[in-house]
């Protein structure tokens, strides 16, 4: 079982890169932003929930947070192992997976960060705005948002998990195929 959190600022390509990872490395892909989504297309009420922080760039609350991501994981309890995108983002986040894992006798594997400066993120993420229809992707002011939140509540987490010896960085920058591979190239040591 191995079982990756996959790091980085908005915009950084985490959910690109873990299409590739998941078919590679056969683990269960869980992005908390694609869920949070499909529930909103849905108009379910956890999409309701969610929808008024998402749309102002805010973080959705841990507790209903850390809820839906539990209960994905127990749909999926014969996985081979899970590529988490996008959770944990605040420590409390991070504290409740490690506990979550335990109780199943697993554990984070490794985390590994996509790294890349704001200033290409931002044009990365404005450049997406423009076709997938994501409102938090449109305004600057939200994308800002999302950074702020980034940098006060996730960021941290570096250390977190510098401190369990479970934190490698990556490049971000080039093709996706090159991202890929310095990927694959930490993953492979595990
Ligand atoms: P990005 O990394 O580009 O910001 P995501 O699709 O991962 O995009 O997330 C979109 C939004 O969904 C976030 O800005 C946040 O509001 C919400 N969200 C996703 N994951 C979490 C999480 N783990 N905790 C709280 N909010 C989250």
């Amino acid at each position: 079982m191995i079982n990756i959190v996959l790091f980085g600022k908005p915009g950084a390509g985490k959910g690109t890169q873990a299409e590739f990872l998941k078919d590679r490395y056969n683990l269960v892909h869980i992005s908390t932003g694609d869920i949070f989504r499909y529930n909103i297309k849905n108009n379910t009420d956890l999409g309701k929930e969610a929808q008024v922080f998402i749309e102002k760039g805010e973080l959705v609350p841990d507790s209903l947070t850390i809820k839906m991501l539990e209960c994905e994981v127990d749909k999926n309890l014969d996985a081979k192992g899970f590529l988490f995108d996008g959770f944990p983002r605040t420590e409390a986040q991070a504290e409740a997976l490690d506990l979550f894992l335990q109780s199943k006798t697993w554990e984070v594997t490794a985390t590994v960060a996509l790294e890349a400066n704001d200033d290409i993120l931002v044009q990365r993420i404005l450049e997406r705005g423009k076709t997938s229809g994501r409102v938090d992707d449109q305004d600057e002011e939200k994308i800002r948002n999302r950074y702020n939140e980034y940098n006060e509540k996730t960021a941290p987490l570096m250390d977190y998990y510098k401190k369990q010896d479970k934190f490698h960085a990556v490049n971000g920058i080039g093709t996706i195929e090159e991202v890929t591979e310095r990927l694959s190239s930490v993953i492979e040591t595990l």
